[in-house]
């Protein structure tokens, strides 16, 4: 058996970074930069009030209370004819821009409104309450760094600075199948003795929409060599990425591992990992494939291993595990010592640690505790047993959400 961690080094040695293409900033969620943005301006583009108020010299208000002419009354969006000279305000807004001569802004809360003038009851410092022009970004630095995976909020600020086409590596295009005489397809009504719905390809296409791959789906390929054949070149020749589910293990309708075997240049390794021990990984031409295992919590738990990091690599990000947080199992944990364990759990955040409760269901066709879960427990080669209230890793594949109290 091949440990963990040095399978997926080799796996992700052979991965390639998808060339880089420029989109439309719309489309960029989920994809990563392949090269730097510099701003092209400063942010906030122009100094601006950052309260309510008024608009003076510091000077002015150095001893209070003060009273001081008002000689304009200005709205964001909009810019002063007036100016601020000795002895005078100008009524402001949050985002108006700081008029000429003003330093400072006086809150409302801190006046006295006259009629014509302003009492200022409190003074303040020089800059108080103005945003100054790129406070927030420098205009001519780095906004948004190559590696980086577009957020909601990279969005907001890219396009507060006008940018509106990024430069991203490719979205992958994975083509995958589900393999297997008993599978048939999930709307499939009423099962046939002996049949099973699909449940690898509804996994798999949420998997990778929520990466922000593009998938074509080549359905459900029967237990037939010439079927096999024809749905791996098609997937070859139409994706960056094929993938395969079944027909990696040892029985002898594993079909997957003969005709791969022929058809590409592919390993197939035991994986000192468990579930998902079985994993095929190669090459049909060009084309890597990565053949997971049938068992629906398998082929999740080899997808989050081995592809997952890999389909990030070829989008170029920096950044491509899940996040792993120290907490504890509420159980005694009895593993085997051969392997690192990923033991299905729903984890919770509570008195400042996390604790994470194993589900009773983990055997490898029982997907519902990886539904109803939240992280695995993660238990290294060469650990074994875990007594409760002992430290381990929790690799969160979701983050629990916290409820509102009702
Ligand atoms: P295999 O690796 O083909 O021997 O499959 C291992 C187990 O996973 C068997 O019990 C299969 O019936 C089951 N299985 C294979 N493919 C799927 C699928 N797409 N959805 C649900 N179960 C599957
Ligand atoms: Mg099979």
């Amino acid at each position: 058996m091949r440990p963990l961690d040095e399978a997926r080094r080799d796996v992700l040695a052979a991965m390639e970074a998808n060339p880089v293409v420029r989109v439309s900033l719309r489309q960029s969620l989920g994809l990563v930069l392949g090269e730097d943005v510099v701003a092209g301006h400063d942010l906030p583009p122009f100094p601006n009030s950052s309260m309510d108020g008024y608009a003076v010299r510091a000077a002015d208000v150095a001893e209070t209370p003060v009273d001081l002419t008002v000689v304009d009354d200005l709205r964001a969006g909009y810019e002063s004819g007036a100016e601020v000279r000795p002895g005078t305000a100008i009524q402001i807004m949050t985002g108006a821009p700081v008029p000429a001569g003003a330093d400072a802004i006086v809150p409302v809360e801190q006046v006295e409104h006259g009629s014509g003038t302003v009492r200022i009851l409190e003074g303040v410092a020089p800059g108080r309450f103005v945003r100054a022009a790129g406070g927030d970004v420098a205009g001519g630095t780095t906004v948004v760094s190559a590696g980086d995976r577009l957020s909601p909020a990279h969005l907001g600020v890219l396009a507060a600075l006008g940018v509106t086409e990024v430069p991203v590596r490719r979205r992958p295009v994975v083509a995958f199948m589900s393999t297997g005489d008993e599978v048939v397809p999930p709307e499939t009504k009423d099962l046939a003795p002996g049949k099973i719905r699909d449940a690898n390809r509804p996994l798999l296409s949420g998997l990778l929409a929520e990466l922000g791959a593009e998938s074509i789906d080549l359905g459900i390929v029967p237990d037939d060599a010439a079927a096999l054949r024809s749905a791996l070149s098609d997937g070859a020749d139409r994706a960056d990425v094929v993938v395969t589910t079944g027909g990696v293990s040892m029985g002898t309708h594993d079909l997957v591992k003969q005709v791969l075997a022929e058809q590409g240049t592919v390993d197939f390794w035991k994986v000192a990992m468990q579930p998902a021990k079985p994993f095929a990984f190669g090459w049909v031409g060009k084309t890597p494939l990565f053949g997971l295992p049938g068992n629906p919590v398998s082929s999740m738990v080899a997808f989050e291993q081995f592809l997952r990091p890999a389909l990030l690599t070829m989008m170029g990000s920096a950044a491509i595990l899940r996040p792993r947080v120290r907490g504890t199992s509420s159980e005694d944990l009895s593993t085997d010592p051969a392997k690192t364990v990923f033991v299905r759990a729903r984890s919770e955040y509570g008195d400042g640690r996390w604790v994470a409760t194993p589900s009773k269901r983990q055997q490898s066709n029982m997907l519902s505790a990886v539904a109803n879960g939240n992280c695995f427990i993660v238990v290294p080669e060469g650990i074994g047993d875990v007594a409760s209230g002992r430290e381990v890793e929790l690799e969160m594949f979701q983050w629990p959400a916290t409820r509102m109290a009702p």
